[in-house]
């Protein structure tokens, strides 16, 4: 099969299927859309075919090519990490903003969806930053490569996503200030040493909510806590409020939820 006869073989949306067969072929989507004579080699065939099947079972094309773009760059992804959102860029935006006037904010980043930014103490010196159920690492290496005087700790329960925290480290060369840490986060942050920020973005719906079909393929670990969305966020809020050196906290979480700061 060539190029041209592949790009209208499936009936997916057009991009999808350049993105898939770009990454098969390793060549960027110009590049397939300028070859359409490009014969496919038999082993890029079938996995093309494959592609196509879990696409069309509703997998998200992210763990199909094993990355997603986040914060205008690409992040290493598998099934044991939920899939970085654009509403979570929100939420570097405002740490970042934090960061320069150390005030409390909360903001909408996505329907129903907030940032809230909450300072707990004195930020002089600041220089570490913790993020609780790092993931795939989008927010503690994102805000490690725009921030580089900033040491990040990545705390996650799972032990297959820190893996993929340390693979996306090393793919942007910031595994020397990306210390991994594998437990629970509202445990964890009490052996921290020095004063930091706890930067997070939990799990927080509630169990049994609707959510879109996509989401069937992420961790349930990484997107539910409990009854009323809570679990994580109760404990792991306490726990920074009783902590002296956890200096501020900036949370992505529901709009309902955003009270438990106060
Ligand atoms: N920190 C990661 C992200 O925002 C993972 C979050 C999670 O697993 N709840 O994508």
């Amino acid at each position: 099969m060539d190029i041209g006869h592949a790009l209208k073989s499936a009936q997916l949306p057009s991009l999808e299927i350049e993105v898939l067969l770009s990454t098969i072929i390793e060549k960027d989507r110009a590049w397939i859309l300028a070859h359409p004579e490009h014969e496919l080699s038999q082993t890029s065939e079938q996995f093309f075919s494959q592609a196509l099947k879990r696409r069309e079972a509703g997998e998200p094309i992210a763990y199909i090519i094993g990355e997603k773009e986040f914060y205008g760059r690409s992040f290493i992804v598998n099934h044991s990490v939920l899939i970085p959102r654009p509403a979570t860029e929100g939420l570097i935006e405002c740490a970042l903003k934090f960061f320069k006037t150390e005030t409390d904010n909360i903001s909408d980043i996505d329907t129903d969806i907030v940032c809230a930014s909450k300072k707990l103490g004195d930020l002089a010196n600041i220089s570490t930053i913790v993020d609780v159920g790092s993931g795939s690492g989008c927010i503690g290496i994102t805000l490690a490569l725009e921030l580089p005087n900033i040491k990040v700790i990545a705390m996650d329960i799972s032990s297959e996503a820190l893996e993929v925290t340390k693979a996306n480290a090393e793919k942007y060369s910031v595994q020397d200030r990306i210390e991994c840490q594998l437990g629970d986060g509202s445990k964890l942050i009490t052996n921290v040493k020095e004063p930091f920020l706890l930067v997070s973005n939990p799990p927080y719906i509630p169990e049994g909510d609707d959510v879109s079909p996509d989401v069937y393929f992420e961790p349930d670990t990484a997107l539910y806590a409990g009854d009323i969305g809570m679990d994580v966020l109760t404990p792991l809020v306490v726990a920074a409020q009783n902590n002296p050196l956890c200096r501020a906290i900036i949370l992505e979480c529901r709009k309902d939820q955003v009270d438990m700061l106060n």
